[in-house]
């Protein structure tokens, strides 16, 4: 059998296995191999029942003793089993998961893992992960592995083919590391990393086989990432700016406010870059509602007073309108031409844009990812500004700066980026951290509540609207389907528009939506013609109405803890005390930890340290939403040490061979392309 060979080479793999196999990823030979375990178990931690710990997570084997029941509690289903072992019994108790009740079969044995509490007298397991045992677990040492599925397929089944795989195959797998970096960072070869990550000799072997594998995932990945950066990072000397005398108090006269220090900070920074002859490449990172906007109007200012054009591109139309409002009022003041260009423009008027562009009438530009397109040329491009950045792929930054003669580059985010993901993603690029809030605003007092608390949650809302206020209602999706369960916009809007609200004006916003009805709403709402806007997460970003102090968020164990906080940074704009409300039914363990944080911190970058640590080995970070291929099998968190390690060794390589051009280097080569070619081809 060989590398290349498809699937259905595999003893007992027949079309039926391919398919599902194919709906892993899993094409080839080689594609097995490289599915990595998503988890192993440690049968050494397996305990017993009369072994649990309270209030901690264990690892058990046990039947099910008697056949499950689900219990109606209000509209609540409850799932209960009594498990069994040879050393005592157990009650496991899941929330509306009611197919349970049939997927777990009555004296079948299985292998769950959950937080054991005791209720009353008796010890009760708490919506555990289980999985049935297979009469024979493959797998020599105590490391078991587990691989995530596909439906209909189990792990014995895959451990039988990927074990059959490996004893069957007639070539080693090809080295890509250049030897250099092995012998100098103590790594295992590649053969031999991925034989001992499926079915792992020892505890040794298989720590020294994942050790390889992360350093290898990172290191591509930053090996690419680098070189992509050297495209536009040129070297050589970037543009002046003209410094502006008193740019703070010229700047805080037009925008009606005093900068916080945080700011004066970050512009100042801005300016050491811009007016010294380097060529800035800057992410500003700020929480949700720290002003990046006017720093970056003040960025902004220093590049259109240089004789410069400058540019902010945001990830939604209601966004960059938003922007352009601010801007013009800004620039205004000076007398400074500001222009948006977006896809909600008429033909004419977008004509016009990318005439005014062209010619350089239009100095301060802000617009959507029509400013990407081929059409639109600059006239002197000098600084260019990403806002939401994570919304943006790297190509996309990497495309409008291209629009300029190495401009000088300022990205800004609002999700704040975990350190270990910011090495990642900016390895080389300056930070700068506006880590104040302006005078005034207040912790947005957050709560999480089950859905039993509904009348009374609206009975509050309708307090702060008759005091003149205005509230948010975000759910998860649009429309109510068979296969979501969750919370509906449009079911929502029904339940209460004609009654707990009838009184009162709501509307509707979501991606479905024209731009035209969207940015129609957003002013309704902005001008408080709208009371209740109840939304999916369209309005996660950058929206700004001061007036807003309430957050309401159904299904909240649907979104992710940084999502989160995003949405709860729409309200506490104002000087008014926010809420946030935190609305779900689920019971698990991960939900539980996530509203704990929410309630407990309004800190942004503690709320995304937690995400990342609340994430289990396995369901790695979200990669792919910043424009990375997703991570296989490195832990961003636990393998911070390691990601160190691989920057460093990128970055020597690419000084001694910054095209990879040399043979040594020419399976790496190839393997980045291969590795990036997933993102490619989904549009970033
Ligand atoms: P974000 O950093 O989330 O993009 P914005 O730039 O939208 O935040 O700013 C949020 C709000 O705070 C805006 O209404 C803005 O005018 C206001 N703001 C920004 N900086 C200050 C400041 N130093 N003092 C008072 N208000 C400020
Ligand atoms: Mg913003």
């Amino acid at each position: 059998m060989r590398l290349s060979d498809p699937v259905t080479k595999i003893k007992n793999v027949g079309a039926a296995r391919a398919r599902m196999l194919q709906n892993m990823g899993i094409f080839t030979v080689e594609d097995i191999l490289e599915f990595f375990p998503r988890r192993y178990e440690d049968r050494s931690e397996v305990k017993t029942i009369d072994e649990l710990e309270e209030n901690a997570e264990n690892t058990f084997k046990a039947v099910i003793a008697k056949t499950p029941e689900n219990v109606h509690v209000r509209k609540m289903v409850i799932t209960r089993a009594e498990l069994a072992d040879e050393t005592g019994h157990i009650m496991a108790v899941w929330y509306n998961q009611g197919y349970l009740k049939n997927a777990l079969k009555m004296g079948e044995k299985y292998i769950f893992t959950g937080t054991v509490s005791r209720k009353y007298s008796r010890i009760e397991i708490t919506s555990p992960e289980f999985e049935k045992l297979d009469s024979e677990i493959l797998g020599a040492g105590r490391i078991v592995p587990v691989y995530a599925l596909t439906k209909g397929m189990s792990q014995k089944v895959l451990r039988g083919m990927i074990k059959s795989t490996i004893e069957n195959i007639s070539e080693q797998l090809p080295e890509f590391l250049p030897k250099k970096i092995r012998m100098e960072y103590k790594l295992c070869d590649r053969n031999f990393a991925i034989m001992n990550i499926h079915f792992p000799e020892s505890d040794d072997k298989f720590f020294i086989a994942r050790h390889r594998l992360v350093f290898e995932e990172l290191f591509l990945l930053q090996t690419a990432l680098f070189k992509f950066k050297q495209n536009y990072n040129k070297p050589d000397v970037g543009l002046v700016f003209k410094k502006i005398n008193n740019i703070i108090p010229v700047c805080e006269k037009a925008l009606g406010f005093s900068f916080t220090t945080a700011q004066k900070k970050v512009i100042s920074d801005i300016e050491k870059d811009v007016c010294c002859g380097n060529t800035m490449n800057r992410l500003v990172q700020g929480d949700v509602g720290s002003g990046k906007t006017a720093v970056a109007m003040a960025a902004a200012l220093l590049a259109i007073n240089s004789g410069y054009q400058a540019v902010i591109m945001a990830p939604t139309e209601v966004l960059a309108s938003q922007h352009y409002e601010s801007f013009k009022q800004f620039f205004d003041c000076f007398n400074i031409e500001v222009c948006l260009l977006s896809g909600s423009l008429k033909k004419k008027e977008k004509d016009l844009a990318i005439e005014k562009i062209a010619s350089g009438q239009a100095k301060m530009i802000i617009g959507t990812h029509a400013l990407i397109q081929k059409n639109v040329e600059f006239f002197n491009l000098g600084l260019v500004i990403t806002d939401e950045q994570h919304r943006f792929g790297v190509r996309q930054r990497t495309l409008l700066s291209e629009k300029g003669n190495n401009p000088h580059i300022m990205v800004m985010t609002a999700t704040p980026i975990p350190r270990t993901l910011a090495i990642i993603l900016y390895g080389d690029l300056d930070i700068s951290i506006i880590d104040e809030l302006p005078p005034g605003r207040q912790k947005i007092d957050t709560r999480a509540v089950n859905s039993t608390y509904n009348h009374r949650i609206y009975t509050f809302i309708r307090k702060h609207l008759d005091a003149g206020h205005q509230a948010y209602i975000v759910c998860p999706i649009i429309e109510e389907s068979d296969s979501i369960d969750a919370k509906a916009v449009m079911t929502l809007v029904d339940e209460i528009a004609g009654t707990e609200f009838r009184d009162y004006s709501v509307g509707i916003l979501h991606g479905k939506m024209k731009n035209d009805e969207k940015n129609k709403v957003m002013t309704e709402f902005a001008e408080g013609k709208i009371q209740v806007l109840v939304s999916t997460t369209v309005i996660e970003v950058g929206i700004n109405v001061p007036n807003a102090t309430i957050m309401l968020i159904e299904n909240a164990e649907r979104f992710g803890l940084s999502q989160l906080h995003q949405l709860r940074g729409r309200v506490g704009r104002g000087k008014d005390a926010s809420y946030c409300i935190l609305v779900t039914d689920s019971k698990g363990k991960v939900t539980r930890e996530r509203m704990k944080i929410m309630q407990k911190t309004n800190d942004g970058f503690e709320i995304a340290e937690t995400d990342l640590k609340l994430r289990g080995p396995g369901e790695f970070f979200g990669t792919m939403q910043h424009g990375l291929p997703q991570l296989k099998i490195a832990n961003l968190y636990k393998d911070a040490q390691t990601l160190k390690e691989s920057q460093s060794a990128a970055r020597k390589l690419l000084k001694e061979d910054r095209e990879l051009k040399k043979d040594e280097n020419a399976l790496l080569a190839e393997r980045i392309v291969k590795m990036f070619s997933s993102v490619e081809k989904i549009g970033i």
